[in-house]
C-alpha cells in the first residue's frame, strides 16, 4: 500500500471528529504548543492531563500522568488536588474518572467522538435481558465481571449484582475473585480477553461458551450454558483482532531470535503463538527488562509501539506485528487542537466536554471499580 493510500485509509477508520470553532482550525503545531503550554500554567494546580499509552505524541506529551486505563482509573481517584481533570483517552475512561473523582472535581474529553467499537458492543439493555435469559436457563450463581472498557451502565449492573470491573492487568486474579463467591463469570465485552485470561487459569476451551446478544438465548442451549465455567460475550477490539498467526511467523522467519508479545486482546491462536502477553503496562515492563540488543514484535496499537522504539526502549530494536501499524481510530480522533480548545475554554470559564455519569448509576459504577482497585 503506498503512502497516500494509507493516509486515505487511516482517514476512513479516524472518521467524524467533533467539530471546533474555527479560530481552532489549521492552527499551526508551534503555535498549539505555545497555546497549551500556556494555558496549563494559567490553571495550574487546578488542572491535571491524564495520557493513555495509545495518545498520539503531540497529545501524549501534555499528560501529567500516562499508563493503561488501569492506572488512569487510580491516578484520577488520587489527584483530589485537581478541580480540572483532562482525559486524553477514551469516553469510557472519562467515565470511569469522573466516578472516582472527588464531588469538587470534574472531568473532561477532549473530543466527544472518541469512543471505543469494544465498549460499544455491550449495551445496557441486551445485557439485562441477557441476564433474565440466563437465570431463564438455569445459571443461577454467575457473577458478572466488566472489562474496563463498558459503558458506566454495565458497570453499574456489575456492581448491583455482586460482580466487579477488571482491566487487563488484573483480569487473572478478578476472575479468581469471581470464581470464589459464585459458580460462574459472565464477561463482557471483550471474548478474547476473557479466554485468553480463564484458559491461563487453568480453564479449557471446552468450559467456555460465546454469548451472542444478537440471538435469542444468546445462541446457547440450556446444556452449553450448565457446563460453561465462563460465559463470554461475544465483542472485540478492532484494533487487536488485526493482529494474526500469518504474521507472528512471518516475523519469526524474516527476525531470527525476536521474541513476541502481544496484548490479551488479541485472538486465542495469537496469543499462542507468542512467547508472551501482557496488558499495555506489561509490554512495556518486559521490554524495558529485556537485555539490551533483544528484538521485539509488538502486538498493540501502534503509537505504543512507536513509542517503546523511540523513547522507551531506544537500545532494543521494537518491530510492529501488522506493517499497517493496527491504529486505534478513536483514541486518535483526540488532537492537540482539541486538548486546546477545552483548555482554553476552561480558563474562559466555559465547561465543554464535561462527562457527568448519571446518579442512577455513580454509586454501582464506583462499587464495581473500588473492587477492581483492591484486587492487585
Ligand atoms: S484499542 Fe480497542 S479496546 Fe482500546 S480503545 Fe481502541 S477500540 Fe477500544
Amino acid at each position: 500500500m503506498s503512502l497516500e493510500a494509507l493516509i486515505e485509509y487511516e482517514q476512513q477508520q479516524i472518521g467524524e471528529r467533533q467539530a471546533l470553532p474555527e479560530r481552532y482550525l489549521g492552527v499551526s503545531e508551534d503555535e498549539l504548543d505555545a497555546r497549551i503550554s500556556a494555558a496549563r500554567a494559567a490553571l495550574g494546580d487546578r488542572l491535571v492531563i491524564l495520557g493513555h499509552h495509545y495518545q498520539r505524541d503531540e497529545v501524549f506529551k501534555y499528560a501529567d500522568h500516562s499508563g493503561d486505563s488501569y492506572n488512569l482509573a487510580r491516578a484520577a481517584a488520587a489527584h483530589t488536588d485537581a478541580e480540572f481533570i483532562v482525559f486524553c483517552g477514551v469516553h469510557f475512561m472519562a467515565e470511569s474518572a469522573d466516578v472516582l473523582s472527588a464531588p469538587h472535581q470534574r472531568v473532561f474529553l477532549p473530543d466527544l467522538a472518541a469512543g471505543c467499537s469494544m465498549a460499544d458492543m455491550a449495551a445496557p439493555d441486551e445485557l439485562e435481558r441477557c441476564w433474565q435469559e440466563l437465570q431463564a436457563m438455569g445459571a443461577a450463581d454467575v457473577v458478572p465481571v466488566t472489562y474496563m472498557n463498558s459503558a458506566a451502565a454495565i458497570k453499574a449492573f456489575c456492581g448491583r449484582e455482586g460482580g466487579v470491573v477488571c482491566t487487563s492487568s488484573n483480569a487473572e486474579a478478578t476472575f479468581s475473585w469471581a470464581w470464589a463467591r459464585g459458580e460462574q463469570i459472565l464477561f463482557l465485552p471483550d471474548e478474547h480477553l476473557g479466554r485468553n485470561t480463564a484458559y491461563a487459569t487453568g480453564v479449557p476451551l471446552e468450559a467456555m461458551a460465546v454469548w451472542d446478544p444478537q440471538q435469542p438465548m444468546g445462541g446457547l442451549t440450556r446444556a452449553q450454558v450448565a457446563t460453561a465455567r465462563i460465559i463470554l460475550w461475544k465483542g472485540h477490539c478492532s484494533v487487536h483482532t488485526r493482529f494474526s498467526v500469518a504474521q507472528i511467523e512471518e516475523v519469526r522467519r524474516t527476525e531470527p531470535g525476536v521474541r513476541v508479545i502481544v496484548h490479551p486482546e488479541c485472538t486465542w491462536d495469537v496469543v499462542r503463538a507468542a512467547d508472551e502477553s501482557g496488558s499495555t503496562g506489561a509490554i512495556i515492563r518486559q521490554v524495558r527488562k529485556s537485555p539490551v540488543g533483544s528484538v521485539w514484535a509488538i502486538g498493540t496499537e501502534i503509537h505504543l509501539v512507536n513509542r517503546l522504539a523511540t523513547e522507551l526502549a531506544p537500545d532494543r530494536t521494537v518491530l510492529t506485528l501488522d506493517a499497517l501499524g493496527c491504529l486505534c481510530s478513536t483514541m486518535f480522533r483526540v488532537s492537540p487542537n482539541h486538548l486546546c480548545w477545552v483548555l482554553e475554554s476552561l480558563i474562559a470559564g466555559d465547561t465543554p466536554n464535561q462527562i457527568v455519569v448519571p446518579d442512577e448509576h455513580k454509586d454501582w459504577t464506583r462499587i464495581a471499580l473500588d473492587r477492581m482497585l483492591s484486587i492487585q
